[in-house]
């Protein structure tokens, strides 16, 4: 049995699709979502999600919310890519620039949250293309 799954970003929806499980990381850990899960709304971490579409598809996703319901689980995340799509170096060079920002402890310029999340970010898109190969 398989479930809707929409995914949104605010660039518009990245993608329509029927899946058979959605395995995410919440703020509280790992969730595998099931056809006829509960009413739920899961708030999101930057980490890897996998979808049993026709194959299993994985992505990096960079937080956000998970809200299934009547078989339609929705996803709302600031970005998202397949493990296909992302590019190691601009992932490298993201690490780089956030790590230097939040070396720059005294500069009052540096937003130290933002250097944290997209180091974050960074991590992230490394680690889940890494683990791929
Ligand atoms: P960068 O500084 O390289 O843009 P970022 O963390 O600031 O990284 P985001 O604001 O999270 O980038 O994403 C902007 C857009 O670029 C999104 O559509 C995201 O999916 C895409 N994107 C970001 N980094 C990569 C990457 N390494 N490979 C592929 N797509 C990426």
């Amino acid at each position: 049995m398989q479930f809707d799954v929409i995914i949104n970003t605010p660039h518009g929806l990245y993608k329509k699709t029927r899946a058979s499980i959605v395995n995410v990381v919440s703020t509280d850990g790992q969730r595998g979502i099931l056809p006829n899960h509960m009413p739920i709304v899961v708030s999101l971490a930057v980490g890897k999600m996998t979808i049993e579409e026709r194959e299993r598809e994985t992505y990096a996703i960079s937080g956000g919310v998970l809200f299934f319901r009547d078989n339609l689980c929705t996803i709302l995340t600031p970005a998202i890519e397949n493990v296909k799509d992302i590019d190691l170096d601009r992932a490298m060079r993201a690490k780089e620039r956030a790590e230097r920002r939040l070396a720059a402890v005294h500069d009052d310029h540096v937003d130290m949250a933002r250097a944290q999340i997209a180091l974050q970010r960074a991590i992230n898109r490394i680690n889940v293309k890494r683990d791929f190969r």
